[in-house]
């Protein structure tokens, strides 16, 4: 099924694109929820956490590598930042194509709400 983000891969609806390489792109939340919030996505798309198998492993450890380099380039990861992945309607997932979410620039609170 498409998803708002198969539409963004292929270019089909703009967005702040970051980073790209052939098997990950990561651009700018169109709702920012921190100074920065980027979304970064597997190609692949893969609905929900509970879909991945393990011939994805190599694929989604990118994701947390590619956070923390952009976090780097972008200044905020030495003071720290937040990284979350929702997962189906009760973790909060409203787009069905995983994404981790990068959030820096301002001091987050723990337990998440
Ligand atoms: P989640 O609620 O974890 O599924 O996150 C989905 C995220 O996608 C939300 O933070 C939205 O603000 C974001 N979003 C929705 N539409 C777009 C869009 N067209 N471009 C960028 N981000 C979007």
């Amino acid at each position: 099924m498409s998803t708002l983000f198969s539409q963004i891969i292929a270019r089909e609806i703009p967005a702040d694109i970051v980073y790209e390489d052939d098997q990950v792109l990561a651009f700018h939340d169109i709702n920012p929820q921190a100074p920065t919030h980027i979304l970064i996505i597997p190609k692949k798309p893969i609905a929900t956490l509970n879909d991945l198998t393990e011939k994805d492993q190599a694929l989604v450890g990118r994701l947390p590598l590619i956070a923390a380099r952009l976090a780097k380039q972008l200044g905020f990861a030495e003071e720290g930042y937040r990284v979350v992945m929702n997962c189906n309607d009760a973790g909060g997932q409203t787009v069905y194509h995983i994404h981790m979410h990068l959030m820096g620039g301002r001091r987050f609170t723990w337990p998440a709400g």
